[in-house]
């Protein structure tokens, strides 16, 4: 009761218990917050960093306006139902304008296998058909296979799957919708993908196909989410907010404010309070309490339960979860300023590099090119680009170096990164302006993410996505939110789990 009485004395405006405290403002946890204002739900975001977004957050430097992470965007389509973040910013009077993609990425992969995924689907198929010939079938019958997948999904309402009535009401709305999504539910591509397909190398590039968004080959990724990302870059595309990805927290964080919701920065969560086994409130680093009727974590599931919550509240469930999934690497980002005149005429945005099949998953074996002023100028002084590279890295290879050796490991690794750059980029080296240099340290601090992983793998091959919890947690008054739930990474897929824990969280307010 101390608490209550303190908390409304010092922030005055502020209700003495809210509907619901969101720690973090991810993507995950503004479209949760936003979804229940526009509900009149009364909402506490509480974000540790300087501004909201996450790993879909920016940074000035030197004229150039760099996004942390994200910059290939799912979820910015017309029509259907998958168009997740156009359909979240409406939802709160905002939206943004967007710049297409004409192709989601160019592969630039072992044996030569050099390929661009276009926006226009026959043309990729085309593309790909013109290197595997003799798969020409196979090819069509597997992405064929993802586009059944994308369809039922695209039929429906995206809400809480722990939700019975809305359960029932979609069934009944689409019985054929829901029955194909539950076949694949328990489906990876790996097992999908051989049913059609027998070429070793085109199966190695299936492989590729999945682990640069889900981080793990075919064998380990998850149907449902090969269904989105395999259909809609070519239904909804691949499109790029103007003014860069950060506009899109931003305006989502303006709509929530407007819908009546609260944001504070600079909020750094502490602790869960408990009373008994239920989450009633957190407590800031800054000794500030607040109450709620229900608490959701836009933490990874690590920082929640190991470092929010005293470790005798980890649940069981918890512990099984762990045994199943691990966290995946972090990365090594290199932000660069480039002179114009070092990108070929022709560049696409967005490239994967790979020079040997065997180091895909490995420390510094795929790099990834992002080069978003080619879609939008303005984010870079006139005559320059950025250009944001980055490749898989672990924390441990971080570990117990003097600042000096950090800045040395940093300068060699940005160093074999823009070497092996060159093959795209000749001159590169020559062309830098700028460059700055994040490590899987920087993720950990600027993002509050442990290891500062990119979200949770697999450990071994599981049944598809049924392993991967949604909202509710085991802890009365506890949700989770974003890439560690139901459907995984990824802005759109996290916007997803956003929309589905508003849900279960307004239906269980009884709002
Ligand atoms: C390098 C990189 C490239 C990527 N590229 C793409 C891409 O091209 N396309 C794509 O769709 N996805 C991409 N992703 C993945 C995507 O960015 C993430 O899956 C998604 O943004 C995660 O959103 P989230 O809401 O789960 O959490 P986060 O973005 O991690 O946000 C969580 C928020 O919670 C805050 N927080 C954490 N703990 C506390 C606490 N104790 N108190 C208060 N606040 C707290 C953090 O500061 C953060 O703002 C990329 C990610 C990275 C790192």
């Amino acid at each position: 009761m101390n608490t209550l009485l303190s908390t409304a004395s010092s922030t005055s405006s502020y209700p003495q218990e809210f509907d619901a405290i969101i720690i973090g403002s991810g993507i995950g946890g503004l479209v949760t917050a936003t979804q229940l204002a526009v509900k009149k739900a009364k909402v506490l975001v509480l974000e540790s960093y300087l501004i909201p977004g996450g790993s879909s957050g920016y940074f000035d430097r030197a004229g150039y306006h760099f996004d942390v992470g994200a910059s290939m965007i799912f979820g910015f389509g017309q029509e259907g139902t998958t168009n997740l973040l156009t359909r979240a910013l409406a939802a709160v009077g905002q939206s943004i304008e967007t710049i297409p993609d004409p192709v989601q990425v160019h592969y630039h992969l072992p044996d030569n296998l050099e390929l661009k995924v276009h926006r226009d689907y026959e043309n990729f198929l085309q593309e790909l058909i013109n290197k595997f010939p003799q798969e020409e079938k196979g090819i069509r019958k597997f992405y064929g296979e993802c586009w059944k997948v994308f369809n039922c999904l695209n039929s429906m309402e995206l809400l809480s799957l722990e939700e019975l009535g809305y359960l029932t009401r979609v069934f009944f709305q689409n019985p054929l919708a829901c029955l194909g999504l539950a076949r694949y539910l328990p489906q990876n591509v790996g097992d999908v993908a051989r049913k059609w397909i027998r070429d070793p190398q085109l199966l190695k590039f299936i492989d590729m196909e999945c682990y640069i968004w889900s981080v793990v080959p075919a064998e380990q990724t998850p149907m449902i989410n090969a269904g989105m990302v395999f259909a809609d870059r070519h239904y909804g595309g691949i499109n790029y907010p103007k003014g860069g990805v950060g506009t899109i927290a931003q305006k989502l964080a303006e709509g929530l404010e407007q819908a009546g919701g609260k944001i504070e920065y600079k909020a750094k969560v502490a602790e869960i309070i408990l009373e008994g086994d239920r989450a009633v409130g957190v407590k800031l680093v800054s000794g500030q309490e607040y109450r709620a009727k229900r608490i959701i974590s836009n933490a990874t599931r690590w920082d929640t339960f190991e470092k929010l919550l005293p470790a005798a509240a980890m649940p069981k469930a918890e512990k099984q979860w762990q045994k199943r999934y691990q966290k995946s690497p972090s990365f090594l980002s290199v932000h660069l300023g480039v002179a114009a005149e070092v990108l070929p005429p022709g560049t696409e945005c967005h490239h994967v590099l790979l020079e040997d099949w065997a180091s895909m998953e490995k420390s510094e074996g795929t790099i990834f090119v992002s080069i978003p002023t080619l879609l939008d100028p303005s984010l870079a002084p006139v005559g320059h680009h950025i250009i944001h590279t980055f490749t898989p890295s672990w924390v441990e290879e971080w570990q117990n170096l003097s600042p000096a050796e950090y800045d040395d490991r940093k300068e060699f690794a940005a160093g074999r990164m823009i070497d092996r750059l060159e093959k795209l980029f000749p001159g590169l080296d020559q062309g830098l302006d700028f460059m700055e240099v994040g490590t899987p340290r920087s993720h950990r601090r600027f993002l509050g993410r442990e290891d500062g992983t990119y979200g949770p793998i697999p450990r071994k091959k599981l049944l598809g996505l049924l392993g991967m919890p949604f909202n509710r947690t085991a802890i009365p008054g506890l949700y989770c939110v974003g890439d560690s739930t139901f459907p995984g990474q990824g802005l759109n897929a996290v916007a997803f789990s956003g929309f589905a824990c508003a849900h279960r969280v307004a239906v269980d307010l009884g709002f």
